[in-house]
């Protein structure tokens, strides 16, 4: 207590000029959305263990700025959902993602990352429609992956906005099962389609054997309940064998391939590659 005053000399500063980057980085990112520039959306594989084939590609959102270089989305998602950008994000992910998806010729499907702020808002299924409809997209080949932490802060608004989009046949994975708080609730309170275990436990479970006893167990509870799991993180052939012997539906993971830009993307990620 007796260095309050010195600390808050030292912290104040930092803290402006935290604020500062916030805010600049919000104006950025703002403008990327309104001129839609060097947004991409890049596709990783999800294969079916038992045949090998891709049946699905998750959309992982990238961002470039010219002064900053690549800014992954961990930085600026967050930023994006205190700004009230989200539903400017989300909008934009899923009408790429489902443009991009009607023409893949393996006919796979999408799975498209909601931002949890917005599942519960009641906007969700309409941008979803319009997403679609806009790109003549099955809703059958479009899923979309929520977090507990959506429908922990959602309330009964996040399960009526899942429902609307399920009623629309609209696929609905739980992402990242087990990093958060009462992971089993929640599979009570919603009928998923698919659990996506957290690539922490799948690599964890090379040194530690708590580890793969998770994945091990959660590939049950998928079996028990009919619901499919995805395996995620996956970057070696021993941990391909393990969660395929667990039980695990599909996998996900830079053993089968990594994020990679859409073709209609590639000159201008030349462009800014050689820049
Ligand atoms: P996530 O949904 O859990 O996505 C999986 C993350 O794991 C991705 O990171 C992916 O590139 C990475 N990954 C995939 N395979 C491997 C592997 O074998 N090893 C390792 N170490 N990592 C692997 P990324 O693209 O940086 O995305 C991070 C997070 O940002 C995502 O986690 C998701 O929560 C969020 N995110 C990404 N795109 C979007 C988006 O369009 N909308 C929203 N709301 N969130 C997004
Ligand atoms: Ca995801
Ligand atoms: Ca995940
Ligand atoms: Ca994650």
């Amino acid at each position: 207590k007796a260095g309050g005053k010195n600390m808050a000399r030292i912290f104040l500063p930092q803290m402006e000029e935290s604020v500062l980057m916030r805010s600049r980085l919000e104006r950025m990112l703002r403008d990327a959305f309104v001129h839609s520039r060097d947004m991409f959306v890049f596709y990783q594989p999800i294969v079916d263990l038992t045949s090998g084939q891709v049946v699905s590609r998750e959309a992982l959102m990238r961002w470039y700025d010219a002064s900053r270089g690549w800014i992954p989305p961990k930085d600026f998602i967050p930023v994006a959902e205190e700004a009230g950008l989200v539903y400017d994000l989300d909008s934009f992910v899923l009408h790429a993602a489902c443009r991009d998806a009607a023409a893949w010729s393996d006919g796979a499907s999408v799975a498209v990352n909601v931002s949890a702020s917005s599942v519960g808002q009641g906007r969700l299924p309409g941008v979803v429609a319009m997403a679609l409809a806009a790109s003549g997209l099955p809703a059958e080949r479009l899923s979309v992956e929520v977090t507990e932490t959506a429908l922990m802060s959602g309330g009964n608004e996040a399960l009526r906005d899942l429902q609307a989009l399920r009623d629309m046949g609209v696929g609905i994975s739980l992402d990242d099962f087990g990093t958060g708080f009462s992971s089993l609730a929640h599979l009570r309170a919603f009928p998923f389609d698919r659990i996506k275990i957290d690539g922490s436990f799948v690599q964890d479970g090379d040194r530690r054997s708590d580890c793969a006893a998770i994945v091990r167990a959660l590939a049950q509870l998928g079996v028990t309940l009919r619901v499919a799991t995805v395996a995620e993180g996956v970057e070696t052939v021993q941990q391909r064998q393990r969660v395929q012997e667990d039980g695990c539906t599909y996998a996900q993971g830079y053993l089968f391939g990594r994020p990679e830009p859409a073709l209609r993307d590639l000159s201008r990620l030349n462009e800014i590659n050689g820049q």
